[in-house]
């Protein structure tokens, strides 16, 4: 930190008026087994590789369980149990059984959300007020709303006759489990498909809990399969050839090398990349409500986030109000305990990903940009990183070229909209961008140019069911979400 900005801090300090006691949720609703399985065809089954590796909680390092490693022939049994149950049960289920079956999953994660949102924030380190008010919720109105959509297909596809794909190979990240994971099974099962989901390595442990839902809910046995591991269990289940349907959420990269793996086969493949958002403040904006949302749409789940509103445009004429407040506002940031209800921010997912956002930070401060980290105390074990904003970023950066996927906010300005637009626009990604203007004429105009699959207006990082979402470019194709998230599951073409 240099001497500026160690003397805002300090000043900071002094503005804090009061602390929060300590709101610790408890743990017990959760019950872990030591070890788990892969769940194959209903059963909760050892994996024939042997390979087993603990699970950790970011926010200490604590090993919270032991889960299976999935190799090339687990792969194989949980495709083979996914086609049986294709083609035995789940195709021939008449649409209202299937929608009835969607129902039930959806009520019974809601009856035991706050069993899945104190698991959500122990294996992946986001705070309990996310996990409880965001993700769980959301997880179960994906359910409730595709269950909707099962039975009335010939509306979503007029004069079509919709027919399942078949065997759907589903691959998510750990920024969202529980909601990527209903994100893609519920549009996939409501069409009539089935499923074989690989959760990210760093957090299997709520997919393995909704194993039990899916029992509780009697879903056919093999309908959904759950093979847990790491990304050599994703590239098997890619290339199997009993795959129809690849869903994709990750980074650029890995989607890449998947698009190159299925090129010249006949299998379908939507990919959710990464992204680089642009959220573009204007002189005229309520600057208040704007900083809430900067706040929100760089500092929510520690930016882990692929919409992430990451670089930040804003009016040269208020940049220094923005930026005065914005730092005030940092410091208000409560870093810690993922559980206790009062943090906003909490751990950092992984190791892995703290060397990254650490590495990106370290090329902010050497390329120029000026660091300010608001005065916090950080727990000395698990995966901590201040919540982090850099100034004076230009384009050419890394900070503002990459993705880092951590709280780390880049700081960009602009005078006229043609140059927002420009600024905003020139990145590889294209998943959403968000504008803050009092003019709703701007908005649309500003909306009209925006190369990215979604846009916010005076709001960020607002996710509906029944609203859309995908990229542009290198943030991927295909959308998930809507009645266009049902597209990738049916076959339109007889
Ligand atoms: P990732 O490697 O793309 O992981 C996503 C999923 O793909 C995980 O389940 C992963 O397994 C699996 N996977 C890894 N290699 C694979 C392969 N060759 N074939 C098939 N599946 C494979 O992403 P990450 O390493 O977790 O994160 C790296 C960066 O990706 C982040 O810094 C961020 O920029 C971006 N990201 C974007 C999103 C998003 O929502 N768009 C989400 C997460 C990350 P493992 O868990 O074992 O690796
Ligand atoms: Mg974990």
């Amino acid at each position: 930190m240099n001497d500026v900005s160690k003397k805002q801090s300090a000043e900071l300090v002094t503005e804090r008026t009061f602390d929060y006691a300590t709101a610790p949720e408890s743990r017990d609703i959760v019950q872990l087994q030591d070890r788990y399985g892969l769940f194959i065809g209903g059963e909760m089954t050892d994996a024939r590789s042997g390979e087993l590796h603990p699970s950790l909680n970011p926010a200490t390092e604590e090993e919270l369980a032991v889960v299976s490693y999935a190799d090339a022939e687990d792969v194989d049994r949980a495709v083979g149990a996914a086609r049986d149950a294709f083609e035995s049960v789940w195709s021939k289920r008449s649409p209202s059984e299937r929608a009835k079956t969607l129902f039930r999953i959806a009520r019974i994660l809601q009856e035991r959300a706050r069993e899945f949102a104190v698991l959500e924030s122990l294996d992946g380190g986001k705070p309990i007020k996310e996990s409880r008010d965001v993700d769980i919720p959301l997880a179960a109105a994906h359910f409730f709303y595709y269950a909707g959509w099962a039975d009335k297909l010939e509306y979503a596809f007029p004069n079509a006759r919709p027919k399942p794909v078949g065997v759907a190979a589903q691959i998510i990240p750990w920024n969202f489990p529980m909601l990527m994971l209903a994100w893609k099974i519920a549009p996939a099962l409501a069409t009539g498909n089935t499923v074989v989901l690989k959760p990210a390595e760093t957090t299997p442990l709520s997919a393995l809990l909704f194993a039990d839902v899916l029992r509780q809910a009697e879903v056919p046995p093999g309908v959904v399969n759950i093979v847990t591991g790491d990304g050599r269990a994703g590239a098997e289940l890619v290339k199997h050839p009993g795959i129809d349907k690849v869903a994709f959420t990750g980074s650029t990269q890995v989607g890449k090398e998947i698009q190159r793996t299925l090129a010249g086969t006949n299998k379908r493949l939507t990919l959710e990349l990464g992204g680089k958002a642009a959220n573009i403040v204007f002189d005229d904006a309520p600057l208040d409500q704007a900083i809430e949302g900067i706040v929100n749409g760089i500092y929510f789940n520690q930016g882990h986030v692929c919409c992430a509103g990451s670089r930040l445009l804003v009016q040269e004429s208020i940049q220094e109000p923005v930026i005065a407040k914005l730092k005030q506002r940092l410091g208000r940031i409560r870093v810690g305990d993922p559980l206790d209800k009062n943090t906003d921010l909490g751990a950092i997912n992984s190791r892995e990903q703290l060397d990254r956002v650490r590495e990106l930070v370290a090329a902010g401060v050497e390329e120029g940009a000026e660091l300010y980290q608001p005065p916090c105390e950080l727990p000395e074990r698990g995966y901590w990183f201040a919540p982090t904003v850099f100034t004076g970023v230009a384009q050419s950066h890394r900070i503002a070229r990459e993705e880092i996927f951590g709280p780390v906010l880049s700081v960009l300005t602009f005078r006229t909209p043609e140059e927002a637009v420009e600024k905003a626009n020139n990145t590889p990604y294209g998943l959403s961008a968000g504008i803050w203007t009092d003019k709703g004429s701007r908005i649309l105009w500003m909306a009209k140019r925006m190369r990215a699959g979604v846009v916010w207006a005076n709001t960020f990082n607002r996710f509906d069911p029944a609203s859309p979402f995908g990229g542009y470019k290198e943030s991927g194709f295909g959308r998930e979400g809507g009645r266009h998230g049902l597209a990738p599951y049916v076959d339109i073409s007889s």
